[in-house]
């Protein structure tokens, strides 16, 4: 795969404490290096903006407040980016932000605007990194969560390859947090059969889709023929094992 979309979730970007985890980042710019090495190309969609909100200014009142949930993430996406720059600038790599809402994968002419944007940014050999557009978007015209965001993208860009990262290795037949006894699932080949077949548990705690979202995601770049792949973006050199099948990982084939 050349052209490959990977998305962050918040569970991966954070800390414990809720701060802007500097070493995944450290470790996903370098491993982002090598792949640029390689020829490859890269798209990041990134959550985080709300928790790295939180943690800049140390409380998140009024949790119920779409205005306030705006502000936090105003605040937020500042701290994210500038986090991304500081690791990818030790790689010589610039990055870009783009921040979309779902009407800019409605429009034609918008759509082919940020097309164009993508393509021309990737060309520059410059990272483009994406969020929704959290400030402008009220409920109703939201995407909502990142994994749709990622999987719009993906086939907006004609990807070769989706990766979501998030603190889990891939999906399991029920919440494996909850049960032990979880069965892993290696590949998955009918996205909409598994929903059925699976139980979905609760997210994690700065978490917006769940395993449901991703699933979903699936089901939209498999019917463009773009592959997906689960996995646990905090794991050592993940994207490297993951490109050599030697990580274990949630592979969803289209058909
Ligand atoms: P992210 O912030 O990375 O998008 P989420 O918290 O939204 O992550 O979703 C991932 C979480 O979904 C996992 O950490 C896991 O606890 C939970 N989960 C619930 N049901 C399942 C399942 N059947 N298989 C795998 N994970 C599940």
């Amino acid at each position: 795969s050349r052209k490959i979309v990977i998305k962050i979730g918040s569970n991966t970007l954070s800390n414990d404490d809720g701060t802007i985890n500097k070493e995944f980042l450290d470790r996903l710019s370098s491993q982002v290096n090598d792949l640029m090495k390689l020829g490859k190309q890269i798209v990041i969609v990134s959550s985080g903006a709300r928790i790295a909100g939180v943690s800049t200014i140390g409380r998140w009142l009024r949790k119920e407040d779409i205005h306030y949930k705006q502000a936090l993430c105003a605040i937020g996406q500042v701290e994210l980016m500038d986090a991304y720059r500081r690791e990818f600038e030790k790689h010589d790599i610039h990055i870009g932000q783009l921040l979309l809402t779902r009407d800019d994968f409605s429009y034609g002419s918008r759509t082919l605007n940020i097309r164009n944007t993508l393509f021309t940014l990737v060309d520059e050999g410059v990272i483009p990194i994406i969020n929704e557009n959290d400030t402008v978007c009220v409920e109703e015209i939201k995407i909502g969560d990142n994994d749709t965001l990622a999987a719009l993208t993906a086939n907006l860009w004609n990807a070769d390859l989706l990766i979501l990262f998030s603190d889990i290795d891939g999906v399991y037949n029920k919440n494996p947090k909850v049960y032990a006894d979880a069965k892993f699932l290696e590949i998955v080949t009918d996205p909409v059969e598994l929903l059925k077949n699976i139980e979905i548990g609760e997210t994690n705690g700065f978490g917006t889709g769940g395993i449901a979202t991703k699933i979903e995601a699936a089901k939209t770049v498999n019917s463009y023929g773009i592959p997906m792949i689960l996995a646990n973006g905090k794991k050592e050199n993940i994207l490297a094992n993951l490109i050599n099948g030697n990580e274990r990982a949630t592979v969803f084939l289209p058909k």
